[in-house]
C-alpha cells in the first residue's frame, strides 16, 4: 500500500514536470497542457474587455455612476490590477483550482495576471517585491497548498522580480479564520486576521498578490501591514475581481 502511494505521488511530479495533457476544466471537452484550453482562454480574455472599470479598484462598473466601494471605503493600495472578474468561467476554474486542489491551475491564472500587470503598469519601478496573501492553518491543511503563493511565485517570475515565501504569514500558530468562513459583514467591521509582514527595504513597492477579490479587506490589511514593514507603494494584483451582483 506505501510502495503504491509513492507510486501515486510520482506520478503527480512527474505530470506537473512534464505538463501532460489534461481535460479543460471549464468545457471538458478539449485537454491542455495547463487544465484550460485554448477556446476558453480566448472567452476568458473577451470576458475581461468588456464594460468599463473603476480606474482604481478595477470593479466592473455599472452604465451610470462611479464606484460605490472606492466613495464609501478606498482600497489603501495605488491600483489593482484584474486577470478577470469572478463569475461564469472564471468562478468555474477558480473553484477547480481552490476547491478540487487543481494546483496546475496557478499557471494559466498567472498568466492572465501578468498579461494585465505588464499592460496596466507600463512605467514600474525595476525592483517591485512580490507578496502573497498567507493562507490559513486550516485551508494549508485542507488544499496542501497556499492558491495566493502558488500564482504570487509564477508572477514573480514572469516578471522578474524577488518573491519571499512566507513574507507575509499568519503568527501565533492559531489557524486564523479563512475568508471564506466570515461574513461579509464580519469581513468589512471584524478583527483583522493575526498576521506578520516581515521587514521589507524601507522606501520599497510591493505587488500583493491574491486570487480573488471581494470586499477589499484582506487587501487593507496587507497593504497596511506592508507599509509598517518598510514599503512606501502598495500595488494589488487579484486573479478574479467579484461583481457587484446586483446590477448584473
Ligand atoms: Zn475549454
Ligand atoms: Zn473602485
Amino acid at each position: 500500500m506505501a510502495h503504491a502511494f509513492r507510486l501515486g505521488d510520482l506520478l503527480q511530479s512527474l505530470s506537473q514536470v512534464i505538463q501532460v495533457p489534461r481535460p479543460c476544466v471549464v468545457c471538458e471537452q478539449r485537454a491542455w497542457r495547463y487544465g484550460v484550453c485554448e477556446l476558453c482562454l480566448l472567452e476568458l480574455a473577451q470576458q475581461r474587455q468588456t464594460g468599463q472599470r473603476c480606474p482604481h479598484c478595477c470593479v466592473l462598473l455599472p452604465s451610470h455612476g462611479g464606484c460605490r466601494d472606492c466613495a464609501v471605503r478606498p482600497l489603501q493600495v495605488e491600483q489593482v490590477f484584474v486577470a478577470w472578474d469572478y463569475q461564469g468561467d472564471a468562478e468555474v476554474l477558480i473553484q477547480a483550482y481552490k476547491g478540487r486542489q487543481q494546483q496546475w491551475l496557478a499557471s494559466v491564472m498567472a498568466e492572465a495576471l501578468y498579461q494585465q500587470i505588464v499592460a496596466g503598469w507600463p512605467s514600474r519601478p525595476a525592483v517591485v517585491q512580490v507578496v502573497a496573501i498567507p493562507a490559513s492553518a486550516t485551508a494549508l491543511r485542507q488544499r496542501g497548498f497556499n492558491p495566493a503563493a502558488e500564482i504570487a511565485k509564477r508572477v514573480a517570475k514572469q516578471l522578474q522580480q524577488p518573491y519571499a515565501i512566507g513574507q507575509l504569514c499568519s503568527v501565533g500558530g492559531q489557524p486564523s479564520t479563512g475568508q471564506k468562513q466570515r461574513s461579509r459583514q464580519q469581513r468589512l467591521t471584524g478583527q483583522a486576521p493575526a498576521w506578520h509582514c516581515a521587514p521589507l527595504p524601507v522606501g520599497s513597492t510591493v505587488l500583493v498578490v491574491d486570487d480573488v477579490l471581494t470586499t477589499g479587506s484582506t487587501l487593507q490589511h496587507a497593504a497596511t501591514l506592508c507599509r509598517q514593514a518598510g514599503a512606501q507603494h502598495v500595488y494589488a494584483a487579484v486573479v478574479a475581481r467579484t461583481p457587484w451582483r446586483d446590477y448584473f
